[in-house]
């Protein structure tokens, strides 16, 4: 394995998915780390592409196989977690691996990385920004929206464990930003 690693960890509504889909357009050599999870397919997700859905029982399977890197309760009885197998199939094939996880799991995987790894934490100007973006995208019921936002506040307070904190307010300057710091990062 000789390929480095990103992750991305920020509360619900950040901006983190427009970030990523902007790095994934650049000529990084990234590959996305499909995750596993429990949870139901959302609209268009597709199982092998968006991520790999398993029941809860193929899940505990996995976890006693010890097939994954990490993986965490991130809703009361909704798991997810990053397949070893993932990780090496996009490493085997000479991509730099970019993950979308939580904050415990961001945290986890630099700590088991070291070096080869860079954390991302990406940041809401504010609440009330962040409130106005969960409202302005349109997926989620109020009471989802508050939910996140009540959980914001707490993942919040991991940012100083990553290596980068990344306030998206200008999503411009956020994602060249990001893309500048990537590149230093690879080339280093
Ligand atoms: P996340 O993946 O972190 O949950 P999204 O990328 O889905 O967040 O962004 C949440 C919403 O906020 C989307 O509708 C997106 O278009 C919008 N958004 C993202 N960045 C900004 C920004 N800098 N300013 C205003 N709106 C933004
Ligand atoms: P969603 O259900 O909205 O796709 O994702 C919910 C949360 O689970 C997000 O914070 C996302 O980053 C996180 N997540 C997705 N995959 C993984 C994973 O493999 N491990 C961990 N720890 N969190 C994940």
């Amino acid at each position: 394995m000789t390929g480095k690693l990103i992750i991305f960890s920020a509360p619900s509504g950040s901006g983190k998915t427009t970030i990523v889909k902007y790095l994934m357009q650049h000529d990084l050599q990234l590959a996305f780390s499909i995750s596993a999870t429990t949870r139901e397919p959302r609209g268009t997700e597709v199982h092998g592409t968006d991520y790999y859905f398993f029941s809860v029982d193929e899940f505990k399977q996995k976890i006693a196989e010890d097939a994954f890197v990490e993986w965490e309760e991130v809703y009361p009885g909704k798991f997810y977690g990053t397949l070893k197998s993932e990780v090496e199939r996009l490493t085997n094939n000479g991509y730099n691996v970019l993950f979308d996880i939580d904050v415990k799991g961001g945290v986890n995987v630099k700590k088991m990385y070291g070096t080869r790894a860079l954390s991302v934490f990406v940041q809401p100007p504010s609440i009330n920004a962040l409130r106005e973006r969960l409202y302005g995208r349109g997926t989620d019921t109020p009471e989802v929206i508050q939910d996140r936002l009540d959980k914001a506040e707490y993942e919040m307070t991991f940012s100083p464990q990553f290596d980068v904190v990344i306030v998206n307010d200008n999503l411009d300057e956020a994602c060249t930003n990001t893309e500048k710091l990537i590149r230093e990062f690879l080339n280093a």
